[in-house]
């Protein structure tokens, strides 16, 4: 089996992003491999540790991919602080055709874009993929994934992921994925405050969830537990309708949410003050009209940071993107665009950006607690990439071995699913599959 299919049928996704399948992205014509340990969100520390325990199997990974595609390098890029924490210099050789390459410590540098112009000096045209500028981008995780299912025929079962916030240490941890959040804080002793929230991701780009009925995914990078009242949480409960509302009355059109914005600042034609001028007609009326918001990163910079009438431009920006995507339509350039000269002193710094959401108190370096793996159930989601959903091929009442596959990929871009314990399937729909250890029905 090549290492395409390796990485297919082992279910492997970009791990901490928007879960775009990985194998996807092996293409020929790459003349560089970005590998993404900028981990930019502040109180995630999840690649740190994985770089400081595991680098072997992160260079392997790399191997693999510089080795199948052809590709003559790979940049191992990480934050300025995370460099020094593993004693690492810019530009260090780390191994044959891999090389170090250091961050300026700002919000964001894990943006794709952001971090393909830092790295390498390209601006990859508005709404293209970065393939089209000769660069294929993996994070670290998903970098390990691919030593360890190479190495050993093995599946993706395991995520990694910090557990930070408001409690006593941060901690990281692996643990199968599927499982409920709610178990996970118990076997830690973890407890959820009176007054906060819960963050699946970073507090900038993380989604709030339940915490009695969520679980780990493939793309779950950290856990953040945050009282409600910091802009992290608060920023969450912004609405685009409300936003859409109140830009009507409120937007002085100063233009600071286009100043700061890190897209526009790299030349691309996303103008988030326009956005909100136009909101509701251009909603309404002409999807055209607002087809850049497609190329927003979601960063959140123009809501947290520029805006002093409390208007979430990215809140109207991501109605606009639901809309474009309902209609199948996005932005996409063939011309070059020209970084401009500002962005140098533009960039937020990261402590800065950690002040502004309200986290910086948090920000301690977490403690690795090794692999749990006894937890006694998993829900496994057949939609936890982008493309098809997985498709079940398990039923009630079957017994599962870990690393048993237990759903098909779907039709076009999709992939296999795992069972990621051993045990019993007590359930499955269109949505879900769930394995408990013990089957109370026999
Ligand atoms: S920063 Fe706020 S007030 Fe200024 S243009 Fe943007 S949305 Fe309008
Ligand atoms: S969220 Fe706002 S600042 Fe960030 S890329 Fe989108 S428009 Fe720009």
């Amino acid at each position: 089996m090549d290492l395409k299919e390796i990485m297919k049928e082992a279910g492997i996704v970009g791990a901490g992003g928007a879960g775009f399948p990985s194998y996807a992205k092996l293409a020929d014509g790459a003349h560089t491999l970005v590998v993404n340990g900028a981990e930019c969100e502040p109180l995630l520390y999840t690649d740190y540790i994985l770089l400081q325990r595991e680098m072997p199997n992160v260079l392997s990974g790399i191997k693999a991919v510089l080795e199948y595609a052809k590709i003559p390098r790979a940049l191992l890029c990480v934050k300025e602080h995370t460099a020094k924490r593993l004693h690492y210099t810019d530009g260090a050789k780390l191994a044959e055709k891999i090389f170090l390459k250091t961050l300026p410590d700002v919000y964001p540098m894990g943006d794709e874009i952001s971090l393909i112009y830092q790295a390498t000096g390209i601006v990859v045209k508005p709404g293209n993929l970065p393939i089209t500028a000769g660069v294929i981008v993996y994070n670290v995780e998903t970098l390990y994934n691919v030593s360890i299912m190479q190495k050993f025929s093995a599946k993706l079962t395991m995520k990694w992921l910090t557990i930070a916030g408001n409690v006593p240490q941060p901690i990281v941890t692996r643990v199968p994925i599927g499982t409920p959040i709610f178990d996970l804080f118990e076997k830690y002793s973890i407890t959820i405050p009176e007054g906060h929230s819960v963050l699946d991701g970073g507090p900038s780009m993380g989604k709030l969830i339940d915490p009695q009925t969520a679980v780990v995914t493939k793309t779950t990078k950290g856990l953040l537990i945050l009282p409600n009242e910091t802009e992290a949480i608060v920023s969450k409960h912004l609405d685009g309708a409300k936003s859409i509302a109140r830009a009507e009355t409120a937007c002085c059109q100063c233009t600071r949410c286009t100043d700061l914005c890190p897209r526009h600042l790299l030349g691309y034609p996303l103008e988030p003050h326009k956005m909100v001028r136009t909101a509701k007609g251009a909603v309404t009326v002409l999807p055209e009209m607002v087809l850049s918001a497609t190329l927003c990163c979601g960063c959140g910079i123009c809501e947290s940071l520029a805006c002093c009438q409390g208007i979430s431009p990215r809140a109207v920006i991501n109605e606009y993107k639901a809309l474009l995507a309902k209609n199948k339509l996005r932005y996409v350039s063939k011309t070059d665009v020209e970084v401009m000269p500002e962005r140098e002193y533009r960039m937020i710094p990261s402590e800065k950006w950690a002040s502004v959401l309200g986290v910086q108190k948090y920000d301690k370096l977490p403690v690795f607690q090794g692999e749990s793996t006894e937890f006694g159930r998993v829900e496994l989601y057949l939609r936890q990439h982008i493309g098809a959903p997985s498709v079940a091929i398990v039923g009630e009442g079957d017994r599962v071995e870990r690393g048993d596959k237990i759903a098909e990929s779907g039709d076009g871009l999709s992939l296999p699913l795992y069972a990621t314990i051993s045990g019993y399937i007590t359930a499955v729909d269109s949505e879900k599959i769930i394995i408990d250890r013990v089957n109370n029905n026999v």
